[in-house]
């Protein structure tokens, strides 16, 4: 009986890892191939306009044999092999072309890219950012970078300097996850980020949780009076969208005014918002 559950137990676990090992060893090709990965955009809202002035790019990968696999899944993985630059330079070149094509279009969207604590130690990281904005005629503000809590925290010599150079450029840096990382907020006192973006493990279920509430209305009023503006991530229902009008937080993104689309879907959705 035991020898059957260790059995069992490590068949499950060799698989795991020859899925983990296998995604991580095909994403070389993924990279070069030009079907299988691509970026889907969720739209940002202001709230007191009421008017989209940005979207999130959220990368999607088409694996040939497992179809879809969550960014949940192998991102962290890939974030934790050489192969984290290529990740974040490969999206952030497609979310620079996308922010070009949409400005000669007409829509001045700020696209958010996520990048990952191991982009802080590319000694050029920041310079390659500024490079490709440039090439592409953009404005600094074209692109923002979200880093999670956590990935601020071990925050050593190369990542400042990183850092450093950008909110001296005129980059702007948002806080991803804020409230899941860590229970110090000490790193808030030199991190050069301009917004904040409240995880939505405190706006879902808002509505019917006092506690809930508390949290996110003092987080808004803490982070609103160190200078950041507030973003409320994963909005999903009317009440808990008048919930945060009411506790005066900047901006909201979630399901209930828009998932992550296609560009093409996206570009549809913005006609008709
Ligand atoms: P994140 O950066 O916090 O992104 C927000 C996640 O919440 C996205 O999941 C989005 O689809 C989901 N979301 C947004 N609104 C709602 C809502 O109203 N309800 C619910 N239930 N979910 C909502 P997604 O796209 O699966 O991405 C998950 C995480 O994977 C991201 O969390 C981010 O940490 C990572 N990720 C995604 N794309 C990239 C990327 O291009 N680079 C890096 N480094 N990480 C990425
Ligand atoms: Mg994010
Ligand atoms: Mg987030």
């Amino acid at each position: 009986m035991n020898e059957q559950a260790v059995g069992w137990y490590n068949e499950a676990s060799d698989q795991s890892h020859q899925r983990r090992f296998g995604l991580i060893a095909n994403f070389t090709d993924a990279l070069q191939a030009n079907d299988e990965l691509y970026l889907v955009y969720q739209p940002r809202l202001d709230m007191v306009s009421g008017e989209y002035i940005g979207a999130e790019a959220l990368i999607r990968w088409n694996h040939p044999t497992l179809g879809a696999v969550s960014p949940m899944e192998f991102v962290p993985l890939i974030e934790r092999t050489p192969l984290a630059r290529e990740l974040t330079d490969w999206v952030i070149r497609n979310a620079v072309r996308q922010a070009a094509q949409w400005r000669e279009q007409g829509n001045e969207l700020q696209i958010s890219v996520n990048i990952a604590a191991a982009n802080l130690e590319e000694e050029n990281f920041c310079d390659r950012l500024l490079h490709y904005l440039k090439q592409a005629g953009l404005q600094r503000n074209a692109v923002e970078l979200e880093l999670t809590e956590s990935s601020l925290m071990n925050n050593n010599k190369a990542a400042s300097e990183q850092l450093h150079c950008i909110a001296s450029s005129g980059l702007s840096l948002a806080i991803d996850d804020f409230g899941t990382g860590y229970s110090s907020l000490a790193y808030l006192q030199n991190i050069p980020a301009r917004v904040v973006k409240i995880d939505r493990a405190f706006i879902d279920g808002i509505e019917n949780n006092d506690r809930k509430q508390v949290l996110v209305r003092a987080m808004i009023s803490m982070t609103q009076e160190l200078g950041y503006r507030v973003v409320a991530e994963g909005i999903e229902t009317e009440a808990a969208h008048r919930l945060l009008k009411n506790f005066g937080c900047d901006e909201v993104q979630g399901y209930l005014f828009g998932r992550p689309m296609k560009q093409k879907e996206f570009e549809r959705w913005l006609e008709g918002a």
